[in-house]
């Protein structure tokens, strides 16, 4: 059964890098009368041309990183730069990336010349292995410090609201308010540690998916990954109190399966997918444990800051735990269908407080495992 599903596995990924290595670039441009723009003698494609012409659905942009999923193999570069990386491989190109007015360009020729060689060595592959060593070099790696990296998930966004208040108060926006004001606070009280990077899975009102999410924490290698919700019963409207959730299991997947929006609770065995590999090895039991000692540490901080009823650490897999590989917790800070819970909300210094005691569980859990003085 497993040999059964490896051959799938590697059958339809197979037939994917086929197809990038076949193509042609400054071809398809000229065949599909795709738009140039040229810039001191150079001809560039906008981005969004260049995904349609691979045919790719995924890509996210940190900052002025820039992240194409392609199936199995990463595409990635920055703005102003000329590094690219394709599949674990990287390229020097001539002509940096650009971006003009919030379009990121495309050099034709460069990335003609990149799908060219990668026909000649045809070695385009993406094992997760191969992608964790080129996120070391996008990011041009210190070699003598080991660096740790945090990636902060705030919830919902764009058009899935996620939970809304008697007073119209959205999830989405406290979460992203208060996983703002985490970032600051840790970013100052972090100062002296160069080596811990903090990530935002997005810093605006957008939609980004759940496999969107989980495919970032992958490809900055993220150390912790953690999710920051608030909380909504239906049963009961004046439910109160703060809990971190930790995963059951973890599952190691190159193709993830499509998620609906909101928590993303995966239920029974679902995610029994053909393509799906459970992730066999040692680390899974401790990557699970950290991640139980991590929403412990959250909740006591919060317990200590919080005047509403502690809910505990509890296991569950939502998606955003189950499929990221790195330690994870997700934290319900409040409920915000219980009109007084809403009223605070609203209070900037009560997301304040919240931001900084979550801030503070972090910091803590850093001190235990020696990562931090
Ligand atoms: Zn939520």
């Amino acid at each position: 059964m497993y040999s059964l599903k490896k051959r799938i596995f590697f059958f339809i990924f197979f037939v994917f890098s086929f197809s990038l290595n076949c193509l042609n670039l400054d071809e398809e441009v000229k065949i599909r009368k795709i738009p140039t723009y040229t810039i001191k003698n150079v001809e560039y494609i906008s981005i969004k041309s260049f995904l349609k012409i691979i045919n790719a659905e995924n890509w996210a942009k940190i900052e002025d990183r820039i992240f194409i999923f392609f199936n199995d193999t990463q595409i990635k570069f920055r703005v102003n730069d000329t590094q690219v990386i394709v599949g674990g491989k990287s390229f020097e190109i001539k002509n940096p990336l650009r971006e003009i007015e919030g379009d990121v360009l495309i050099p034709i020729e460069d990335f003609s010349n990149i799908l060219s060689d990668l026909k000649k060595t045809s070695d385009l592959k993406g094992s997760s292995e191969e992608i964790r060593s080129s996120g070391e070099e996008i990011r041009g790696a210190k070699k003598n410090e080991k660096r740790f990296i945090i990636v902060i998930d705030p919830g919902h966004g764009g058009h899935d609201t996620g939970a809304i208040g008697t007073f119209g108060l959205k999830e989405k926006d406290v979460n992203l308010d208060v996983s703002l004001r985490l970032e600051k606070y840790l970013r100052k009280q972090l100062q002296n540690y160069p080596n811990i990077e903090l990530y935002l899975t997005r810093k605006e009102d957008v939609f980004i998916s759940l496999e969107d999410r989980v495919n970032m924490a992958k490809t900055l290698n993220a150390d912790i990954f953690f999710s920051v919700h608030t909380n909504s019963s239906r049963y009961n409207k004046n439910a109160t109190g703060f809990e971190t959730f930790y995963p059951y299991s973890k599952i190691e997947t190159n193709i993830l399966p499509k998620a609906e929006d909101g928590e993303g609770e995966i239920e029974g065995k679902n995610n029994d997918s053909v393509l799906s590999q459970i992730l066999n090895n040692l680390n899974e039991t401790d990557v699970i444990e950290e991640s139980r000692i991590l929403a412990e540490v959250i909740q006591e901080k919060l317990a200590e800051r919080l005047v509403t009823p502690d809910r505990g650490a509890k296991r569950r897999n939502f998606y955003v735990l189950l499929y990221t590989p790195m330690i994870s917790v997700l934290t319900e800070i409040e409920f915000i269908c219980n009109p007084n819970i809403e009223f605070n909300l609203k209070d900037v210094e009560v997301r304040q407080a919240i931001a900084e005691t979550l801030g503070n569980g972090i910091i803590e859990y850093l001190k235990k495992r020696e990562i931090i003085k």
